[in-house]
């Protein structure tokens, strides 16, 4: 009777109607106040609902206020979410909750303690860009081979040791890998101490200096468990190391039991390229003594259908738990999920940009229907026949297409070789890749152009001619000028495909992202390709650029009736009446680089996104898989992904719809019978690390290799300059073209 709090469980018949709402394990789930719970479940099950609505019952119920609770999401768009959600359940905005990513939650903690780890609490955070100079500063006092080890490939090393929480003193010697010969442990050593001498973090060391502070400093972390009566956590199959280690600090305290409820689905674990340790959602019940573990098995969110073949396809994985899953929703039949096979990219984007105009004028709202991909790079194809056909959409969590750096970088040469007077353009490459022109001399430059009223390119030549420019800048830009010039002279005669793919290639800016070893230069390369690829649908050059910039501007007012493109990284928690999964073919899901290096492992995490990606649909998902399609620039044939043939075929409908194509003359596949088709191999020409950056590398094609160009078709290399050929095309006779850009034939 004395008690404050309201009984943990409150009768069916007088709950709240918060409560009423949900099902009897869910209720449970909620009403388990105190102590350590683990809710582990499927997809859809309402596990995000579980923990939201937990935050309002513990404030509801008097039990803490809102600063007493610690909710950690996966996301910050997840974060604003559970927000609104509980201010929803309360009845007003919830103001000064602890509640946002890992991330933002030690940021916010770090400042209160910066000065324990030699910061003032005004420290600021660095971009990925800002890391790199300042790491690059650190290791040049190394004398380390860069060449041959790269500073993306130690700073990976370095966030590797920040993700399990390895501060210097607690990188063990033979920790200390044989990368940059052992010396990475120093290097590490060195780079921290500059951003304390900076005033500066890194992301990482959000975690690992507020982790570093409550290991140490008992009184700090006391004042935390006097804080937080409750913690929340989503998403915790995709926990690493150090996000463990924090939340396990803050948990486990001295007396009583620690009230902290994690949620998670070991099916859904996607993110171990990022050090994610799914054996820690396996470890609760060992390291929460006397932890309640609630299941739940009815998915509210997708139908039948969509449900059976999702759970059919997890079945594959070995890895898991294994649960089930029943629908839960009494309407819950629904349409089978659709498999439809398409001709080539641009017949996927067709295809889709049907559907929804007709699920559009059928009153199905666009906010309601997302495109999830599962490279950057596949959202182009979708961007264009999405602006093609005046539908909204924007890209979640990413850029779209166009707006990409290097992308925008491409155009930027492009402009520049289409029109010498474009200063912005120009401004934007004149020192990327790095050429030596520090703002100073960017400065004398403008100087020298407004003074005699030319664009900047001219004031370049005028500049190199009086000698004005000197050292390392002289050289760059003397080559750079004579690369434009020597473009431009060739552009009539060549064509623009192949003179735009030898300004990237020679202007060494290719060369930039091919010696970058972060993980996202792949990417940008094939990015890359990808713009070169669309180049070769329009005329001219002058004709893209026009397109590109219309594109650029369909920056449209449609307020939130947009549909939404995203990665299927991107996507977890997230939920859509209508989803298409493009592009579910081997090579580009699962991916070319799981099939070569994942091993099996990898593939089940791959088999574990395409779960993901089923799951997010309501009513209807829609798979589609293409027959032939240009990766790095190449036409290929493609086979549909395994994943495809794993759907019990029960609740698939599967349609072959690849004969409707465009009808490309020249690009019909053996298959269907026209002219025969490309096989192509599937190898990136060589490129050897560490000559790249010198002009006159080898080719790794001899004279004699018969290869394909995604504009001249099939051709014999008939000489070879360095990474130059000549090639004899049998269609478009001798043309001279970049390596890079040429496929071997098998
Ligand atoms: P994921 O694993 O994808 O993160 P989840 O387990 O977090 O999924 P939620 O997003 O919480 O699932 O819930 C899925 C959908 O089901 C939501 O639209 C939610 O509102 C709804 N839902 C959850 N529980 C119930 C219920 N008892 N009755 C009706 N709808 C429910
Ligand atoms: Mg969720």
């Amino acid at each position: 009777m004395d008690s404050p709090f309201p009984p943990a469980r409150v009768p069916a018949e007088d709950a709240p109607e918060y409560l009423a709402r949900l099902n009897p394990e869910q209720r449970a789930a909620i009403e388990t106040t105190d102590g350590p719970l683990l809710v582990l479940a499927g997809a859809g099950t309402g596990k995000t609902r579980v923990l939201t609505t937990r935050f309002a019952h513990i404030l509801l119920s008097g039990r803490a206020r809102p600063n007493q609770i610690l909710a950690v999401t996966f996301t910050n768009k997840a974060a604003r979410e559970m927000r609104e959600r509980i201010g929803a359940l309360l009845g007003a905005p919830a103001e000064g909750l602890w509640l946002g990513t890992f991330h933002s939650l030690c940021a916010r903690m770090l400042r209160r303690h910066a000065e324990y780890v030699g910061l003032s609490s005004n420290f600021t955070i660095l971009d990925t860009d800002d890391q790199m100079r300042l790491l690059k500063q650190v290791i040049e006092s190394y004398r380390i081979d860069t060449k041959r080890w790269p500073p993306q490939g130690i700073m990976g090393v370095i966030q590797r040791w920040k993700d399990r929480g390895l501060t210097p003193p607690r990188v063990s010697k033979a920790e200390d890998c044989d990368f940059a010969d052992g010396r990475c442990r120093a290097i590490y050593e060195d780079y921290q101490k500059r951003l304390i001498q900076l005033n500066a973090c890194d992301f990482g060391d959000l975690m690992l200096h507020m982790t570093e502070i409550m290991r140490t400093h008992p009184d700090v972390l006391a004042q935390y468990h006097r804080f937080f009566r409750y913690i929340l956590v989503d998403e915790y199959q995709d926990t690493n190391t150090i996000q463990y280690l924090w939340l396990r600090l803050l948990a486990q305290r001295g007396e009583g039991q620690a009230n902290i409820c994690c949620v998670g689905d070991d099916d859904q674990s996607i993110y171990s390229w990022r050090g994610a340790e799914v054996e820690n959602i396996l470890r609760f019940e060992h390291d929460f003594p006397g932890a309640h573990v609630v299941r739940l098995e009815r998915n509210y969110r997708s139908t039948r259908q969509i449900l059976g073949a999702a759970s059919g396809l997890i079945a594959h994985n070995e890895e898991r738990l294994g649960k089930t899953l029943h629908p839960g929703r009494d309407d819950a039949e629904g349409e089978k999920v659709r498999v439809i096979s398409v001709w080539d990219s641009d017949d996927e984007a067709r295809m889709v940009g049907e559907e929804l105009e007709r699920l559009h004028k059928d009153g199905h709202p666009l906010s309601e229907c997302a495109i999830l991909v599962r490279a950057g790079f596949q959202t182009r194809a979708f961007e264009e026949r999405l602006i093609a056909i005046g539908l909204p959409y924007r890209v979640v969590g990413g850029l779209r297409f166009y707006e990409r750096a290097e992308i925008r970088d491409a155009l930027a040469y492009m402009r520049v070789l289409s029109q010498p007077s474009d200063d912005l353009a120009f401004e934007r490459i004149i020192n990327v890749p790095r050429r030596g022109i520090g703002n100073t001399g960017l400065q004398k430059l403008h100087l020298h152009a407004r003074a005699r009223d030319i664009p900047l390119t001219a004031a370049v030549l005028e500049m190199l001619a009086e000698g004005q420019i000197k050292g390392r800048a002289r050289e760059h830009l003397t080559a750079l000028m004579k690369c434009f010039g020597q473009c431009r002279e060739d552009l009539p005669r060549e064509g623009h495909v192949v003179v735009v793919e030898r300004l990237l290639e020679d202007s060494g800016y290719l060369d930039m992202w091919k010696a970058d070893k972060s993980p996202d230069a792949p990417g940008r390369l094939d990015n890359l390709k990808e713009l070169v690829r669309a180049l070769a649908d329009f005329e001219n050059l002058g004709g893209f650029l026009e397109h590109v910039a219309l594109v650029m501007e369909t920056e449209e007012n449609a307020g939130n009736e947009r549909l939404s493109i995203m990665t299927l990284h991107g996507a977890k928690g997230l939920e859509f009446d209508t989803v298409f999964l493009p592009g579910w073919e081997e090579g580009v899901f699962p991916s070319q680089r799981t099939l070569d290096e994942g091993g099996a492992k990898g593939l089940e995490e791959e088999r574990r996104l395409a779960y993901v990606g089923i799951t997010r649909a309501r009513l209807r998902a829609i798979i589609s898989h293409a027959a032939n399609r240009r990766i790095y620039g190449n036409w290929q044939s493609a086979i549909p992904s395994r994943f495809v043939e794993e759907l019990p075929p029960e609740y698939v409908h599967a349609t072959g719809d690849a004969t409707r194509a465009r009808h490309n003359g020249a690009m019909r596949s053996p298959v269907f019978g026209a002219t025969p088709f490309p096989v192509v191999a599937r190898r990136r020409p060589v490129v050897d690390a560490t000559t790249s950056d010198t002009p006159a590398r080898r080719s790794a094609f001899p004279i004699g290799t018969r290869v394909f160009h995604q504009k001249f078709g099939y051709g014999t290399v008939t000489s070879v300059e360095g990474n130059r050929l000549e090639v004899a095309f049998e269609k478009a006779g001798p043309k001279r073209v970049i390596d890079t850009f040429v496929e071997q034939v098998s």
